[in-house]
């Protein structure tokens, strides 16, 4: 099948050859024809499916060719795209972009953690697409500022997600606040009983699509898992893998922000282009690393899940689970960073005894085997490695509290200690500490 059997109209066409899509995705194949015939749709698919595009180029085309609303009292999008994270919403609003390239249209995020200023100038024009998370956008509803009477199309994106995080019920309060008679898109990576009845909540009869679990990013991606004796062995181990050959850019997960930070300064140490991505940074930090990383200035992102959710960067080669996700979903969830695009990833996991029983949950859930290979460092090794660079960060933090001589620690210094493995390639900058903001509490993704 090719795109041009759908019929879209000539610009998204075009944008179509300009990205290089060449064949439609299983989900694309079998998503946008329900789309376009207006017809509800409960689709079950694994991120890095092309589900994006499944979506947004229908709805794109049938924008294209309504008549337009004119609502001069308050903003009065056609489609409203409801995202779990802002990462998400953003990977979306830029997607939509590209789709769009050949288009007048008009497309509006709003999302958690950027300024009201800026987004009610954003909201001043007429709106077409509306790619929101739900806290945010039920303020600016309640505000009067957004009208949803008249949305053509709600898109419930990463509803499984949505509900992880508590979500539905803002989604019930917005979907009552619409006409209820828009076609709704539901997409989803886990199809479970209480998805099915959040989906009778909010679909008429849909057509339901299920994209199988053996998809292809799963046979590109090379499962494999490091049982480790404890905390301090998982490190060693994770040195080792960053120094693999084919790594280009990699994706560490930590189970908690302040580990994430406290990783990704010890890998900054031992000159790694480290940096951290999670929910306590401002929209604004988040996403501006985001870019970095996509940039390859950035190599190694210690991050946390719900901060990592929706990044599309292409050069991830690895996904390095330094702890194992609670939930099993968010394995999958996690490898889809990698493998994108039809390349080659690795997905690692480090596992201590405690995780194990989870790492057996994945392979049940997934239905995948993971190949165990047994690591030959010793802890005693690596205590004594890590103990040195714990020692030498605190001294730094507290050279840089007092704001002069942190140079004393730079990376070209540490290159030079006994058992410290230093990436020759990586020039030693000394770095600057994001301030960390105080951020209002939001309602979105943390
Ligand atoms: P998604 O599942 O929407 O996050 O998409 C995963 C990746 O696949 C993104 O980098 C998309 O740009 C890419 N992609 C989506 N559809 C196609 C297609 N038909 N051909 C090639 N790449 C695609």
């Amino acid at each position: 099948m090719s795109f041009s059997n759908f019929g879209f109209i000539p610009p998204i066409g075009k944008a179509i050859s300009r990205i290089n899509y060449s064949n439609p995705t299983p989900i694309q194949e079998q998503c946008i024809p329900v789309v376009l015939s207006g017809r509800d749709v409960l689709a079950s698919a694994q991120t890095g499916t092309g589900k994006t595009a499944a979506f947004c180029l229908p709805l794109l085309d049938l924008v294209a060719n309504k008549p337009k609303h004119k609502h001069k009292r308050n903003i009065s999008p056609d489609v409203l795209i409801l995202s779990p994270t802002r990462e998400l919403a953003s990977q979306i609003e830029q997607e939509l972009k590209r789709f769009s390239h050949f288009m007048d249209t008009n497309i509006v995020a709003v999302v958690g953690g950027v300024s009201y200023k800026l987004q009610n100038k954003l909201l001043k024009s007429n709106v077409n697409f509306l790619v929101a998370t739900p806290g945010r956008l039920m303020d600016l509803v309640r505000q009067r500022k957004i009208n949803l009477k008249h949305i053509d199309a709600l898109v419930i994106d990463e509803a499984d997600r949505m509900l992880d995080m508590g979500f539905i019920p803002d989604i019930k309060k917005i979907f009552e606040s619409t006409s209820q008679d828009q076609q709704v898109l539901m997409f989803t990576a886990t199809l479970n009983k209480q998805i099915e009845k959040i989906a009778q909540q909010f679909l008429k009869d849909p057509q339901r699509i299920a994209i199988e679990q053996e998809n292809k990013s799963n046979k590109n991606i090379q499962q494999i898992a490091y049982p480790v004796a404890d905390y301090n062995q998982k490190k060693l181990v994770l040195v080792d893998v960053l120094n693999e050959a084919d790594l280009n850019q990699a994706i560490i997960f930590t189970a908690t922000k302040r580990e994430a930070d406290r990783l990704s300064d010890e890998l900054y140490l031992m000159n790694h282009r480290s940096k951290t991505l999670h929910g306590d940074m401002s929209q604004r930090e988040r996403t501006r690393t985001i870019n970095r990383f996509k940039n390859n200035e950035i190599q190694i992102l210690v991050a946390t899940d719900v901060a990592a959710r929706g990044i599309d960067v292409d050069d991830i080669t690895h996904v390095i689970n330094f702890d194992l996700p609670r939930q099993v979903e968010d394995y999958i969830h996690r490898i889809g960073r990698t493998g994108r695009a039809e390349r080659k990833g690795k997905a690692i996991s480090l596992v201590i005894d405690k995780e194990k029983f989870m790492l057996q949950k994945i392979e049940k859930y997934a239905n995948i085997k993971i190949e165990i290979i047994k690591s030959t460092h010793s802890t005693s090794d690596v205590s004594l490695v890590y103990k040195k660079k714990e020692s030498g960060f605190k001294k730094k933090r507290r050279s840089t509290a007092g704001g002069k001589k942190n140079d004393k620690f730079t990376a070209s210094n540490k290159r030079k200690k006994p058992g410290f493995k230093a990436d020759a390639k990586t020039k030693a900058k000394p770095r600057r500490r994001p301030v960390k903001k105080n951020i209002k509490p939001q309602a979105t993704a943390s």
